[in-house]
């Protein structure tokens, strides 16, 4: 066999730490098909554990992470977590649960399910709720699917359009295609929201549903929502609100109230799950009533009289059936319920109010230097445009790269499509007006730097583990596996 090397390894190093196992010894052999089973034991690196904990730490600085340093990419990506909803997510009887127990056994889960869909629905304003959903993208197609089955239970089969805004995250065109329907899109106006003139064009008998997020991902409130609501209902669809982020709007205003029918919640957003480095996600689908039988296979459910107080509920005939395996990704529904309670009403109407605050507060901050997408009040962020730094010659690509010397994550960059050098700024409710502060002292450096020091700029970051890359060699040759090398 190949011989390999690893740098830190010592023959015969190791740390024993497991306990004898408290069931008797198998024979392997018996268990696992002949053919899976090794004959030569692996050659794995040969380590004490403080030698592990140390490699693992290390690597570990090499990220940007939230505990460190500051994300104006926000709640999309990585809002601060409290460490509360960890803990209780951690809690034996939640951690040690399996997915095939009885329901007898498995009250308090039910329990917490039941109560996290209340939370919900009164937070959203819609009735009924799914949480099985495994992220945004997934129920949004769980949403489309009930507006799909519910036009076809009423034998109306041309409604086969959905309408977008162009300003949309580019999963709702995607997801509606995906749903079998045909995509329209509509331009915005010149205050970048919905064009009600475009929207009466694009309506007709062949319209099932529109698509929107309030406020958009210019970070504006759609101020005729009730005028667009209105139009869509008239012409017989209804309407999906991309709820994907609520960190505006919570305890503020609610979906149900402004006219949208559907609805989904990313739990890994605002409701405070870690996702950014792609972790897994959890997703609610809030509707209204006349979805509700079309809502995914089980749903959790009261009963009364009888031993148990939960059960799931199979027996529904009209149920577009399963989206994911068991009933969702169980782990974040306890930390988003734990993140519910821990602040109760008026605390998510603070963090709403909060997040507003600090994205119009950097807003003006920043408005001297930067172009700013939109003039209006913004909600929990909003977009400037790099054009004046890049008629000097730079980038928002090289800005956002310069941001990482400072120990700051880049904004998202070059998103809403419909910004030239958009760079899109969200600071979260979490963030200190001392960290506000020195973000703007920041940018404000780097837009004197590409009059003065454009080269700074453009060869930046150089302060950080690994310099600047090449993009397209590492899109297209992506190297993201050290192997040991093997002796000759
Ligand atoms: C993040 C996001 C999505 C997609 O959510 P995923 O969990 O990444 O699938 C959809 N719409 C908006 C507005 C988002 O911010």
């Amino acid at each position: 066999m190949e011989k390999l090397i690893y740098e830190k390894s010592q023959a015969g190093r190791r740390t024993e730490i497991l306990p004898k196992p408290g069931v008797p010894a198998q024979d392997i052999s018996k268990l696992i098909p002949k053919g899976y089973v090794r004959e030569i034991a692996a050659a794995l690196p040969e380590v004490s554990e403080l030698e592990a904990v140390r490699h693992f730490v290390k690597l570990s600085h090499l990220n940007h992470c939230i505990d460190t340093g500051f994300y104006p990419l926000g709640s999309c990506t990585m809002k601060y977590n409290p460490k509360i909803n960890d803990a209780m997510a951690s809690l034996e009887g939640f951690r040690e649960l399996h997915p095939n127990q009885p329901e007898d056994q498995v009250q308090g889960a039910l329990e917490l399910l039941y109560l996290l869909q209340q939370s919900i629905s009164n937070i959203i304003g819609l009735p009924a709720v799914t949480l099985q959903p495994a992220a945004g993208a997934h129920g949004e197609l769980t949403g489309l699917l009930l507006i799909r089955a519910y036009f076809e239970s009423k034998g109306d089969t041309k409604r086969r359009t959905v309408i977008v805004p162009d300003t949309a995250h580019g999963t709702n065109p995607a997801t509606a295609a995906l749903a079998g329907f045909d995509v329209v899109e509509i331009k915005s106006n010149d205050k970048g929201l919905v064009d009600t003139e475009a929207l009466k064009a694009a309506l007709g008998p062949d319209t099932a549903a529109i698509m929107l997020t309030n406020p958009n991902t210019l970070g504006l409130f759609e101020e005729e929502i009730m005028t667009v609501q209105k139009l869509v209902h008239e012409a017989g669809g209804l309407l999906y609100y991309d709820g994907a982020n609520l960190n505006a709007i919570m305890g503020l205003v609610r979906p149900g109230d402004m006219g949208f029918d559907v609805c989904h919640l990313n739990l890994h957003k605002t409701f405070s799950t870690p996702h950014g480095g792609g972790g897994p996600g959890a997703c609610a689908v809030a509707c209204r009533d006349i979805l509700e039988p079309f809502l995914p296979k089980p749903v959790v459910t009261k009963v009364t009289g009888g031993q148990n107080k939960f059960t799931l509920d199979w027996d529904r005939s009209q149920s577009i059936g399963k989206v994911k395996g068991f009933y969702g990704n169980f782990g974040i529904l306890v930390r988003a319920y734990a993140y519910v309670l821990a602040h109760g009403k008026g605390g998510l109407c603070q963090v709403s109010r909060d997040a507003i605050l600090n994205a119009n507060y950097l807003k003006v901050k920043l408005s001297r230097n930067f172009v700013v997408a939109h003039d209006q009040a913004c909600m929990h962020e909003f977009v400037l445009s790099g054009v004046r730094q890049k008629e000097r010659g730079v980038s928002t690509a090289q800005m956002a790269k310069r941001l990482l010397d400072f120990g700051v994550h880049a904004p998202t960059v070059y998103f809403p499509l419909v910004v030239p050098e958009a760079m899109m700024i969200e600071p979260t409710e979490t963030e200190a007006k001392e960290m506000l502060d020195r973000f703007a002292e920041i940018m404000l450096q780097i837009d004197k730097e590409t009059i003065e020091s454009p080269d700074i700029v453009r060869h930046a970051p150089t302060n950080t583990p690994v310099g600047k890359l090449d993009e397209a060699l590492a899109a297209r040759k992506p190297n993201l596996r050290w192997s040991p090398a093997v002796a000759d």
